[in-house]
C-alpha cells in the first residue's frame, strides 16, 4: 500500500485481522511482556490473525537519545546513525515478545521495518512512511504466526534505517492496520482510554466511549498526549478505527477503552466532548506596530523562518489608523528564540514595545456537535466571566474554542467548563 493522500482505505477490510500495539510501559519488563503475550493469545482465541507492533521498553529510547548526544556532540537527531541507534529499542522488544509467544506454543516471528520493506522518506529522526508492502505480513499471518513488528522504524531510499519521530510506534501500528485492511488497530497503553479532561485535575472526568478522529486530532493538538497525532491523521485518512485501552490488567479484566472512529459511526453524539487544558504556553505582545499592509507578513515570516510555531493571533488598533497592537501565543520552549529574533528586527518591524508573558494557559472546549449547535462560545465565555476569569485571546475552529487565560486560573476554568457542559455526568 502506498501512503499518499488517498482519502480512503485501499486494502480490502479483512475482518479477521487485528493490529495490536503495545507502548513502552506495556513492555517495560519481562513480566509485562508476559502479560502482553496473554493479551495477544486472548485475541487469537477470539479468532483473530494478529499483527503486533511494539515500542521500546519505557525509558529505553530516552537513554539511547542521551547516548547519541553525548557521543555525537549535541543534537544529532537528523543523522542516519542516530536512527541506527534509537531504532534498536524496538528490535529488542519485538524479538523478546516473539520468543515468549513461542515458548507458550504460539507460532510467532519478529520483523524489523526494513525486513517488511516499510519504506519512508529520508528525513531521519522524523521520517514519513511512504509505502508498506503487505505481502510478507499476510504470508506470516496466513501461516498462523503472530507477526511482531518493531514499531517506530523503517527504511529510507538511501538504504539506511529511519525512525518516525518520538511516539512513532502509534503511527507504525495504524499504518500497518491500513496496509493490512485490519478490522481495527488496538493501542494498548498505560491509561484505559481517552477522558473528557485530565483526571488529575477534575476527579469527575469520565472516559469517552467513542470520539471522532477530528475530536481526537483537536485534543492532541492542544496537548492531550494519548497518541502520536500523525497516527490519528492516518487513521482518519484510511478509515482505520483506533481503540485506546489499558495493558496494565489481565485480558479478562480489561474494558473496552475509547474507540476513535468516523463521526457517522458514533451513536451518542454530544455537543461538547472534552475540555482540555494546555500549559507550557507563552504569549508575546508587540505594541505600537505601524498599521501598514505587509507588517504581519514580515513578523510571522521572521518567526516561521526561525521554526517557531504560532497560535492564537490577535490584532487590535492602538492609535486609530496609524498603529496596532498585536499578540500571539507560542510554546514556552520557543519563547526566548522568538524574543531574540523580534528584538533583533526591532528597527525593521518598527514596533514600540515587546512584551513576553509566560504565565498563561490555554483551555480548549472541543466537540463535533459544535458544527451544528450554536451557543457553545457564548456559554464558554459566560462560565469564565462568572468566575471573574479574564480572557486574553480567543481562537476557534469548526469544533473547538480555545481561550487564553492567566495560568493560575487553569484548574478553576477547566473544572467549571467541564461541569457546565455536563461532562461530569456524561455517560462514560
Ligand atoms: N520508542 C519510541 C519513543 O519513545 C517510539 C514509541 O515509543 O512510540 O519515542
Ligand atoms: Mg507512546
Amino acid at each position: 500500500m502506498t501512503l499518499g493522500s488517498a482519502p480512503l482505505r485501499l486494502a480490502p477490510t479483512r475482518d479477521d485481522v487485528l493490529v495490536m500495539k503495545f507502548g513502552g510501559t506495556s513492555v517495560g519488563d519481562a513480566e509485562r511482556i508476559e502479560r502482553v503475550a496473554r493479551h495477544v493469545m486472548a485475541a487469537k482465541m477470539k479468532g483473530f490473525k494478529v499483527c503486533v507492533t511494539v515500542s521500546a521498553m519505557s525509558g529505553e529510547t530516552n537513554k539511547l537519545v542521551g547516548l547519541t548526544e553525548t557521543l555525537g556532540g549535541g543534537d544529532v537527531s537528523r543523522d542516519a546513525d542516530y536512527d541506527a541507534v534509537v531504532a534498536s529499542g524496538e528490535q529488542v522488544t519485538a524479538g523478546l515478545l516473539a520468543l515468549h509467544l513461542k515458548s507458550k506454543g504460539v507460532p510467532a516471528r519478529s520483523f524489523q521495518g526494513w525486513q517488511l520493506g516499510l519504506e519512508t522518506d529520508e528525513s531521519h529522526g522524523a521520517a514519513k512512511i511512504t509505502n508498506i508492502p503487505e505481502d510478507k505480513l499476510l504470508a506470516s499471518l496466513d501461516a498462523g504466526e503472530v507477526a511482531v513488528v518493531a514499531g517506530f522504524q523503517g527504511i529510507a531510499p538511501n538504504n539506511r534505517i529511519s525512525t518516525l519521530g518520538r511516539g512513532g510506534s502509534d503511527t507504525t501500528a495504524v499504518a500497518l492496520a491500513a496496509a493490512l485492511g485490519a478490522v481495527r488497530c488496538d493501542i494498548y497503553t498505560d491509561v484505559d482510554g481517552v477522558y473528557t479532561t485530565d483526571p488529575r485535575i477534575v476527579s469527575t472526568a469520565t472516559r469517552r466511549k467513542a470520539l471522532s478522529y477530528e475530536e481526537m486530532l483537536e485534543m492532541a493538538s492542544v496537548g492531550a498526549k494519548v497518541l502520536q497525532t500523525r497516527s490519528v491523521g492516518l487513521g482518519m485518512a484510511y478509515g482505520v478505527p483506533i481503540r485506546v485501552l489499558s495493558s496494565l490488567g489481565e485480558p479478562e479484566d480489561t474494558d473496552e477503552g475509547t474507540l476513535i472512529t468516523a463521526e457517522e459511526d458514533i451513536m451518542e453524539q454530544e455537543v461538547v466532548t472534552a475540555v482540555i487544558p494546555s500549559t507550557g504556553e507563552a504569549k508575546i505582545s508587540l505594541l505600537g506596530v505601524p498599521d501598514k499592509p505587509g507588517r504581519s507578513a514580515l513578523i510571522f515570516q521572521l518567526l516561521a523562518d526561525a521554526g517557531v510555531n504560532i497560535d492564537m493571533i490577535v490584532q487590535s488598533p492602538a492609535r486609530a489608523g496609524s498603529e496596532a497592537n498585536m499578540s500571539f501565543t507560542l510554546s514556552e520552549r520557543d519563547l526566548s528564540l522568538a524574543m531574540e529574533k523580534l528584538t533583533l528586527a526591532k528597527a525593521e518591524l518598527g514596533y514600540d514595545d515587546l512584551v513576553a508573558n509566560q504565565n498563561v494557559a490555554k483551555v480548549s472546549v472541543i466537540g463535533i456537535g459544535m458544527k451544528t449547535h450554536t451557543g457553545v462560545a457564548a456559554k464558554t465565555f459566560e462560565v469564565l466571566a462568572d468566575r471573574q476569569i479574564n480572557i486574553e485571546n480567543i481562537s476557534t475552529s469548526e469544533i473547538k474554542i480555545s481561550v487564553l487565560i492567566a495560568a493560575e486560573y487553569t484548574e478553576l476554568a477547566v473544572r467549571a467548563l467541564h461541569e457546565a457542559f455536563g461532562l461530569s455526568t456524561a455517560k462514560a
